[in-house]
């Protein structure tokens, strides 16, 4: 039974859920605790106590037990990632892969955690000097979706940590494994009791407790949980940082590479069985390159294997869950109603039990189909044809989302035009929709992201406040 940790004590919970593989429902992950009203008040009160030792211990230590758990999670990455593929379904080089990037990011902040700036200004009068420095905002509350299980508390948690916060977490309640081993690795780190608590359970209530007990909540996962935590985020008028969905754009002109434009959207569209919030669900191709990107596209598809994540040889593993599944072919029906004509999105039988499907691409479709409007997150893209790059441009902006674009083109005009002009937090050229580094800021614009951005040196803007202090000498 994986518990939740509060005030340094890992401790049961009001009932226990169970945590299914995706690749096999035979197989339970393991069994976690639901945390209670009172664990959430109690953690909370934990880290009220530990918050002022906390955010004056120096630099240096924060750095060291930041540094302890990239250390960890780096030398765990191949028992972390066969868990973390076991339990969210992405193939085993993937779930190694994100441990990695787990203990980069963790690595990274422990050097943030040092490298923490501030300034100093003249003032306007005369015999006055100013400094403006950065001060731990208090108490961070973390809640976190599945598809990414342990990269991103990692680069939520860590930035918090390293800048002197405290924090709640809670991790998805499709993927609490992850998030549980994340919290471990930062207890034996070093982190001090009461610092960070671990509080598992589902949204609404678990989620909704830890709102109303933070200082600011950093949230990745949909936009309509994000609109609603909002809401509640503003009565306590509490600061957020929300990341959420996508529809994005991958632009392929007639001038492209063709290997290249195959490359970015299959990709971008189907790894990791296209969930992930910066999959190129849209995929805008002009007229003359249009049947010949199609034809290539269908026949990489064919040879992609859909299997058990932890099967050498897979390169899709299953859907989430059954909730997702039945969503996928919703979508699937939705299109073809809409008059979409679709190659693949079959539901496979394999040895085990699993959530396995076909990627799906549809052609002949319109922007303003409900397939390219909404987000669907899952292995499904569709292909939407253009006379030209001004269209292309046009039609890449008419959602209402804006995380990441993409554009293939061999056209510095275009990709310089493009990069300027689409309306994303992040853009692309020549490269895949997803597939990010670490060291640089990472979010969206219009409906994807609400708040300041995460990741890279950005980060101390959402997890510190900033004071500004005159003296006279
Ligand atoms: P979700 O919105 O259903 O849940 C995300 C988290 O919010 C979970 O931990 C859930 O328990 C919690 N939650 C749900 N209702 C809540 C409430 N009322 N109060 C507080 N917490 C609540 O999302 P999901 O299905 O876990 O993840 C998929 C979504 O995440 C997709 O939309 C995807 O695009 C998005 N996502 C975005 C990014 C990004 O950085 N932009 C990255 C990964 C995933």
């Amino acid at each position: 039974m994986l518990m939740n940790l509060v005030d340094g004590e890992w401790v049961n919970g009001a009932h226990a859920l169970r945590d299914i593989n995706p690749s096999d429902t035979a197989d339970v992950v393991g069994e976690y605790a639901v945390a209670s009203s009172s664990q959430i008040e109690d953690a909370k009160n934990a880290a009220r106590h530990a918050f002022p030792a906390w955010s004056r211990t120096t630099a240096q230590v924060r750095a060291d037990i930041l540094n302890n758990a990239a250390t960890e999670l780096f030398a765990r990455r191949a028992e972390l990632g066969e868990l973390l593929s076991r339990e969210e379904g992405k193939t085993l080089p993937e779930g190694v892969g994100e441990v990695v990037r787990a203990s980069q990011v963790v690595r990274f902040f422990a050097g943030e955690a040092v490298r923490l700036r501030g300034e100093y200004l003249p003032s306007v009068r005369p015999g006055v000097e100013i400094e403006v420095t950065r001060e731990p905002l208090g108490l961070i509350g973390v809640i976190t979706p599945w598809n990414f299980p342990i990269a991103i508390a990692a680069w939520k948690i860590a930035p918090a940590l390293a800048f002197g916060n405290c924090v709640l977490f809670k991790p998805s309640e499709s993927t609490p494994a992850l998030g549980w081993a994340l919290i471990d690795i930062f207890v034996r780190a070093g982190v001090p009791k009461g610092v960070v608590s671990l509080l598992m359970g589902d949204g609404a209530s678990v989620g909704a407790g830890i709102i109303d007990a933070v200082d600011a909540l950093s949230f990745t996962g949909s936009v309509a949980t994000g609109k609603r935590i909002a809401q509640q985020a503003t009565r306590g008028m509490i600061r957020i940082q929300l990341e959420m969905g996508g529809k994005n754009p991958l632009i392929v002109l007639d001038d492209a590479d063709i290997s290249v434009a195959v490359e970015a959207a299959v990709n971008g569209a189907f790894i990791q069985t296209g969930q992930r919030c910066t999959a190129s669900s849209r995929l805008i191709v002009t007229k003359n390159i249009h049947d010949r990107f199609v034809t290539a596209v269908r026949d990489r598809l064919k040879v992609l294997r859909v299997d058990h994540a932890l099967k050498s040889g897979t390169n899709i593993g299953p859907v989430i869950d059954q909730r997702q599944l039945d969503k996928n072919f919703k979508y699937l029906a939705s299109g073809e109603s809409e008059g979409a004509v679709r190659t693949g999105g079959e539901r496979l039988e394999r040895e085990t039990q699993g959530f396995y499907m076909a990627p799906a691409l549809f052609t002949e479709t319109t922007n303003s189909m409900r397939i390219n409007r909404e987000e669907i997150f899952g292995p499904i893209a569709a292909v939407i044809r253009v006379d030209d790059y001004d269209e292309a441009l046009a039609v890449a902006n008419d959602t209402e989302f804006g995380l990441c674009a993409g554009i293939c083109t061999t056209s510095l005009k275009h990709a310089r035009h493009f990069q300027r002009n689409v309306e994303a937090g992040l853009t692309m050229v020549n490269l895949a929709t997803a597939g990010l580094d670490y060291h640089v800021p990472f979010g969206g614009r219009k409906a994807s992201s609400y708040g300041p951005r995460e990741q890279g040196s950005y980060a101390a803007e959402f997890y510190t406040v900033v004071k500004t202090s005159y003296v006279s000498a």
